[in-house]
């Protein structure tokens, strides 16, 4: 017993000779002591668990620093005796011993690891990125993530790692990162990972001062017309400065939302690009409150009400006089009110039809339609989808010289030459339906009706197409043979809906392969990574699609061009929906039957939004994956 008791109080070298249990017994010397027995050692030193008889029931693994230890011969024995008398043998306790060059123990374990080592804070810093982790994770995990070459002129995600034996970690972080990413593992010490983090951290503030001060020359144009207000700022932080930051910055990368979102410790700034949010911008959550006063405050919000909802909006405008209008809503959570700004571009666009993505039929018809004398032109989609932007192209092309045009939108989203534009109020009476009534009393051509949402506007939108005038408007269906149904399910006379409709379009926005990164893989590959995704071979067979007609697959393997997602950019796909002689006789019968419509659309040659997205894969311009996030049903 007195020698089982010595051997537990003071490891000896020998008992650690070539297996070690490590783990187990220090775990359970380390539980026992936490008891509080009034400093009772007995109770300690009979637990059975820490006698060497038990000893053989735990899991004995082979102390791997030992090992490195041995085959490098890195200490000497008596350093290892005195190493391991209180403490277990990690590559902290080595390391911290200066018993061994850190370094060169850095270069044993790059080369044992196979894993590249990394010893420049500078190089470093210039490929940190937080697209994957955020920095105040990375910061508390004590791991970086950067974004380099490899050595076969990849560029991929590295995680540097201070400990290459923690296995628990590095199974974590496999865990949390998207198994669509590469990820390799590397080394530095822990000490530069905190610095480069620190110093990361303050470049960071130095580029946001240089931000800020190029765009000192901002101009924030509130409704009240609001100076600036100087605030009892506790953080130190330029608040005002700050909010023109995120807001310009937005700006320049073509974002069309911010989010801004107060969680327990931070404030998190998320853009949304290309129709999906990122995360651009994580501060402190103690600066949270002043950002949101400070939005109230230009956007001619109440900065008192913190617990219901609010709208507002105002004007951003640079030197050179361009312009940018933000729509604002305010929203309480548990952690404090969110902000969403959307991004309105005040400058005139340009649409143009040819601009749209369409196929040369889908234009010609197109340009038809919007060329007859009347007529119903019904666009559809989800919010998001580019209804808008098909709408402007479609106006854009209309004589305006000539013809009298004139909008009624919620909001006007961009403003147009030669258009006579209004915006509906809903506060004071000015709904879509009355906007309508007054527009018709304006002898106008071409009419254009943001958004068709209940019984009497549609009313008013069928009288006005039926009495001499074209007109455009927006609907929420999921494709192009929904709106009849919708319209008839609204109230509206199934034989008005045959008359007055003269086309329906549906459509979606997917986003395209990254050109900087874009690779491809076989039939297997695709089929193992969609699998991982939760997409089945039935699903994609279901909208069909047959995969064994290609011979590879198009994909993005994440870039910094486009923040690892493998995505740039989007493209608009259309459905075409036009009535023939059949089809009007469909929608004319007491109970209308939509795949009966759809059947006699198909026999008609309509290429439906799917078979259109299909095109796009074929051609390698977006991926099944995609086209199942935005289509898939
Ligand atoms: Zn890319």
């Amino acid at each position: 017993m007195n020698q089982n008791q010595d051997q537990t109080q003071i490891p000896r070298i020998d008992d650690i000779e070539d297996e070690t249990i490590i783990e187990a017994v220090d775990f359970d010397l380390d539980t026992e002591t936490t008891f509080d027995n009034g400093g009772n050692t007995d109770f300690f030193l009979k637990n059975p668990k820490s006698t060497k008889n038990n000893q053989s029931t735990f899991l004995s693994i082979k102390n791997p620093i030992k090992t490195l230890i041995d085959k490098y011969n890195l200490i000497s024995d008596e350093d290892l005796r005195k190493l391991t008398l209180d403490s277990k043998l990690t590559l902290d306790s080595l390391i911290s011993s200066y018993l061994v060059n850190i370094e060169k123990l850095y270069k044993l374990l790059s080369s044992e690891f196979n894993m590249r080592f990394y010893n420049d804070i500078d190089s470093l810093i210039s490929k940190l990125d937080d697209n994957i982790l955020d920095l105040s994770i990375q910061k508390k995990l004590g791991i970086l993530i950067v974004f380099m070459t490899t050595r076969e002129g990849n560029e991929e995600y590295f995680i540097i790692i201070p400990d290459p034996f923690d296995y628990e970690l590095k199974d974590y972080l496999k865990s949390i990162i998207p198994k669509s990413l590469k990820i390799n593992f590397a080394l530095a010490k822990k000490e530069l990972i905190k610095k480069t983090i620190i110093k990361y951290i303050k470049d960071g503030d130095v580029k946001l001062q240089f931000s800020l001060e190029t765009n000192s020359d901002v101009k924030i144009l509130s409704p009240s017309e609001i100076e600036d207000i100087e605030y009892n700022n506790t953080n130190n932080v330029p608040i005002i400065p700050l909010v023109n930051y995120i807001i310009l910055n937005a700006h320049e990368q073509g974002v069309s939302d911010i989010h801004i979102e107060p969680s327990e410790e931070n404030m998190i700034v998320r853009y949304r690009i290309d129709g999906v949010l990122n995360t651009d911008i994580t501060l402190p959550i103690s600066i949270h409150r002043e950002v949101v006063s400070r939005i109230k405050i230009i956007s001619d919000m109440n900065v008192a009400e913190k617990r219901l909802p609010q709208d507002g909006r105002f004007s951003v405008q640079n030197k050179n006089g361009r312009g940018l209008d933000l729509r604002i809503s305010t929203f309480p959570t548990v952690y404090g009110e969110k902000i969403v700004l959307r991004l309105l571009e005040q400058e005139a666009l340009k649409p143009d039809l040819e601009d749209l993505d369409l196929t040369q039929d889908q234009l010609n018809t197109f340009k038809s339609k919007i060329h007859a004398s009347y007529g119903l032109i019904l666009i559809t989609g989800p919010t998001g989808s580019g209804k808008t932007t098909t709408l402007y192209s479609a106006l854009s092309n209309v004589d305006k010289a000539r013809l009298n045009v004139v909008t009624l939108e919620n909001p006007v989203e961009y403003r147009l030459d030669g258009i006579n534009q209004m915006q509906t109020n809903e506060t004071i009476g000015l709904t879509f339906a009355a906007g309508l009534r007054t527009i018709l009393r304006q002898d106008p051509d071409v009419i254009m009706v943001g958004e068709i949402r209940d019984l009497g506007t549609a009313q008013m939108a069928i009288r006005a197409s039926l009495t001499g005038h074209m007109v455009f408007s927006t609907l929420h269906t999921n494709d192009a043979i929904g709106v009849i149904v919708r319209l008839v399910t609204m109230g509206i006379d199934p034989f008005l809906v045959a008359s007055s409709v003269s086309l329906v379009v549906a459509q979606r926005l997917v986003r395209k392969v990254c050109p900087h990164c874009a690779s491809t893989y076989d039939l297997d590959a695709l089929k193992k990574d969609l699998n991982r995704k939760g997409i089945t071979t039935s699903r994609i067979e279901s909208l069909n699609f047959e995969l064994e007609i290609m011979p590879d697959f198009v994909f993005g393997k994440g870039c910094s061009y486009c923040r690892g997602s493998g995505y740039l950019g989007r493209q608009a796909i259309f459905e075409f929906f036009e009535f023939n002689e059949e089809i009007v006789q469909e929608i004319l019968k007491k109970n209308i039957d939509e795949s009966k419509i759809r059947n006699l659309a198909k026999e008609a040659q309509m290429r439906t939004l799917v078979e259109n997205a299909w095109d796009l894969v074929v051609e390698g311009v977006t991926t099944i994956e995609e086209v199942i996030r935005v289509i898939g049903e």
